[in-house]
């Protein structure tokens, strides 16, 4: 049952097209992500559920209403922005209370919501305090507080951990994670940041120029890409064309791969293979889908090492590998060194053929 739907949305800046034919459905308490790259229409799309941009065509219902023409102070939604957008001058117990004041609620009543409020988001007993003499993780937490103390249907989230440092990013994501599931609000948040959307959402929804271009699981939209852009901006991919020699093979440029999906013989595929996939071979012993090839781009990171490699023996462009360090132990991935790899047949992820 789709709780709030947004049917063939249109909205133009002028010449430009920042939303173009949006279909989405949400259900009740689910978590939405909308990812894509700066300028690709995901904050227009969130502005445009809560009534601060208006769409030119197309509609938008939620919990049954038609909410399309609805000024945002008759939509049922609490907004968290990015820059916090707390009342500087107002104490956080002001801030939190906000939305409870304009509606009129009982003094004792909004005090206890509040009290509440700040207890849900961690920060009990801060009322007192002011904006400025907090960080901006506690910050984000009170507007936060803020957004939900209202009881709100939709929370609407407008890449809410981008200002923050890179620590309290993370712990502020799983605890807005938590706090969404526990309360069972629907919610549709904005991000540019993959492993954000990925850690986070139920769907993620991808967009580009305006346009969705996938809406699925996180591991939906990482392990079966719709298309190279989705494959290419979820994480790292490795995308290469192969012709089909027979039911389980294909020839990639010379070499030989072993398919894990029947291929139908002559016709020409798209894989998309991970570079955590790709394996790093120890001796020379038979192995499916195995090539040598000189490292030329070696990157230490920590867990992993990136590596880009320039097979040997094949006019095949480079492939990007990404090797664990527990499994490297002491193994060198210096550039220049000469190394023994396979693409295991059940990496090969056959692409759709291409719009
Ligand atoms: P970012 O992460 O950079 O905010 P975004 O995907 O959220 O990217 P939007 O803010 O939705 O992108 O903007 C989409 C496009 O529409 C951008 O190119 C932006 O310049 C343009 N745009 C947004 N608001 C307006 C406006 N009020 N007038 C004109 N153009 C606008």
């Amino acid at each position: 049952m789709s709780h709030l739907h947004i049917h063939s949305l249109n909205k133009q800046f002028g010449q430009f097209t920042a939303l173009a034919d949006i279909e989405l459905t949400v259900a009740k308490g689910e978590f939405v992500v909308l990812l894509g790259p700066s300028g690709c229409g995901k904050t227009t799309l969130l502005r445009t559920i809560a009534g601060l941009e208006q769409q030119d065509s197309g509609t938008i219902s939620h919990a049954g209403r038609d909410i399309s023409a609805l000024p945002p102070g008759q939509r049922d939604y609490g907004i968290v922005f990015q820059s916090y957008a707390l009342f500087p001058n107002l104490n956080v117990g002001q801030n939190v209370a906000y939305g409870l004041n304009s509606r009129k609620a009982g003094r004792d009543a909004f005090r206890q919501r509040v009290d509440e409020m700040l207890a849900l988001v961690g920060l009990p007993g801060t009322e007192n305090k002011f904006p400025s003499q907090l960080s901006g993780g506690q910050q984000q937490r009170i507007a936060l507080a803020r957004a939900l103390a209202t009881r709100p249907d939709l929370l609407l989230l407008d890449e809410p951990l981008s200002a923050l440092d890179a620590i309290e990013r993370v712990r502020l994501r799983s605890e807005i994670r938590q706090l969404q599931q526990a309360l069972g609000v629907t919610t549709i948040m904005v991000t540019h940041d993959q492993e954000e959307a990925l850690a986070m959402a139920d769907r993620v929804v991808v967009m580009r120029s305006g346009r969705i271009q996938q809406i699925g699981t996180p591991h939906a939209i990482y392990r079966a890409p719709g298309n190279d852009f989705v494959a290419d901006f979820i994480g790292r991919s490795n995308l290469i064309t192969a012709r089909a020699i027979a039911p389980h093979q294909a020839d990639y440029g010379g070499l030989m791969l072993h398919s894990a999906q029947a291929l139908e013989t002559g016709k020409s595929y798209r894989f998309n293979v991970r570079p955590e996939d790709v394996q790093l071979l120890d001796g020379a012993e038979a192995q499916d889908n195995s090539l040598y090839a000189r490292i030329i781009k070696s990157e230490f990171l920590g867990a992993y090492t990136l590596v880009t490699l320039a097979p040997a023996h094949h006019s095949l462009p480079p492939l990007q590998a990404q090797f664990s360090s527990n499994y490297l132990a002491g193994r060198s991935l210096a550039v220049d060194s000469h190394v023994r790899i396979a693409i295991p047949a059940a990496s090969l992820c056959l692409m759709p053929d291409a719009a």
